[in-house]
């Protein structure tokens, strides 16, 4: 018998909202795809046709996202700089995870390299993008509900906070397993960081590659997106060991809300800057390129600078780089300015990610108003858990820092 969640306990708006969120969003992912091409390209209204089945299915694109999978897993295999242990557990146990995703991004790069050079056509990637996202949503289906049945027969202790109410539905889509492996193959790490990042920016760059192809170079506008997009993806896994910190991995389960996101909608819809510039191309002078550089620096630091204060804190809370600190909660820094300061930063480089697209069109700032809403969202997700964890400190964190991401405004 699994732990049942009260009603109230609920999120996403409990089964019915996790139901409308299954096909909601594979549905967005190829609405975007499909407009991203069109002429009008345009993010509101339906989509310029429907595609055939044909179209979508292809076993050579599952046979390459499979490949892709299996890529990643054996570079997750191979012998980390350093194995890094996790937060502590219910059963008051740890995790190992091996901290590798900068050396496979390295890896993945000088083979993909090798393949180029060789003659792999990677610039026909951007013509595969609706079979492969297809694939990659199947894998995501698949992956999910073998996870469910995975945990039907995992021990309590091993169970998510959230992700085990007893609707099936609901528990699918959340996840009901926290840290599901088999051996020390953790397959919620594996999928965070690695195959879903190392697509995008594989994504990006063979659409920077296609667009030079038609058109003599890539634009300045495309190498902004791949450049900006590029850091981020490098960061998040020269930092890897941050993502034992995090919601994700610390709270909730595995399940498709987190196979489907890490495996189909990071690849295919981060990528929709760049494939939007691809069939529409925003001619960028050098003025505003700089101004746009900027605006992601800002962001980068910030984000960078408040990730980086909270692991240290979370090493050790008297560290002089985090002093005048609570006992159990940052109050200094970036923390002392809003209670959200990473999300601040990243929104920020969010909207550095759009503005080479230019302001003729909607659909480049998808992702800027998706991201809004998820992390609006997820900080209200946080802050209960927080308020659960830390209690009384917790109100005394939010007197003292009033705003939650923007100061003065929100
Ligand atoms: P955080 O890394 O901010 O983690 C939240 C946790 O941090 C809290 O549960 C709490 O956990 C701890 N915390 C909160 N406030 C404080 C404080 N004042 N002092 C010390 N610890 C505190 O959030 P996320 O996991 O949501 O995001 C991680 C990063 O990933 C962020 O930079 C975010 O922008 C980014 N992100 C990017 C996404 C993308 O698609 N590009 C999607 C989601 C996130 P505890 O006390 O248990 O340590």
């Amino acid at each position: 018998m699994v732990p049942q969640g009260s009603r109230a306990e609920l999120e996403f708006g409990g089964p019915l909202g996790a139901a409308a969120l299954l096909l909601l969003l594979p549905a967005t992912m190829f609405h975007l795809l499909l407009v991203a091409r069109s002429g009008p390209a345009r993010l509101l209204g339906p989509p310029p046709y429907l595609p055939e089945l044909e179209e979508l299915w292809s076993p050579w694109a599952l046979l390459l996202c499979l490949t892709w999978l299996g890529l990643q897993a054996t570079l997750y295999l191979l012998p980390a700089r350093k194995v890094a242990e996790g937060q502590e557990l219910k059963d008051k146990s740890r995790l190992s995870y091996p901290i590798n995703g900068f050396q496979a991004l390295v890896l993945t790069a000088l083979l993909v390299g090798l393949g180029v050079l060789a003659g792999l056509p990677l610039s026909a990637l951007p013509e595969m993008l609706l079979p492969l996202a297809f694939a990659a949503t199947l894998i995501a289906f698949i992956f999910s509900l073998l996870l469910y049945l995975k945990a039907l027969v995992a021990p309590a202790s091993a169970l998510a906070p959230g992700g085990n109410s007893g609707n099936p539905i609901y528990d699918f889509f959340l996840g009901r397993e926290l840290n599901p492996r088999i051996c020390s193959f953790d397959f919620k790490y594996f999928c965070e960081l690695r195959p879903g990042l190392i697509g995008w920016v594989l994504i990006n760059l063979a659409l920077l590659m296609q667009e030079a192809e038609l058109r003599g170079s890539p634009s300045l506008a495309m190498w902004l997106v791949n450049g900006f997009q590029l850091l981020y993806v490098g960061d998040a896994l020269w930092h890897e060991e941050a993502v034992l910190t995090t919601m994700d991995i610390i709270h909730d389960g595995f399940g498709f809300m987190l196979a489907f996101g890490d495996l189909a909608w990071v690849p295919f819809t981060y990528s929709l800057q760049a494939q939007f510039l691809l069939y529409h191309p925003e001619p960028l002078g050098l003025p505003l390129a700089s101004v746009i550089c900027l605006i992601n620096a800002v962001g980068y630091y910030i984000f960078r600078g408040a990730n980086s204060q909270k692991n240290t804190f979370r090493k050790n809370p008297s560290d002089p780089r985090v002093a005048a600190t609570g006992r159990r909660l940052l109050v200094s820094g970036w923390w002392g300015m809003v209670r959200h300061p990473n999300y601040l930063g990243d929104l920020i480089m969010a909207l550095a990610w759009s503005l080479p697209c230019g302001v003729s069109h909607l659909l480049p700032y998808f992702y800027l108003l998706y991201f809004t809403a998820l992390l609006v969202h997820r900080e209200a997700r946080d802050e209960q858990q927080c308020l659960r964890k830390y209690g009384l400190a917790w109100h005394a964190y939010c007197r003292r820092v009033p705003y939650r991401i923007v100061p003065y405004i929100y």
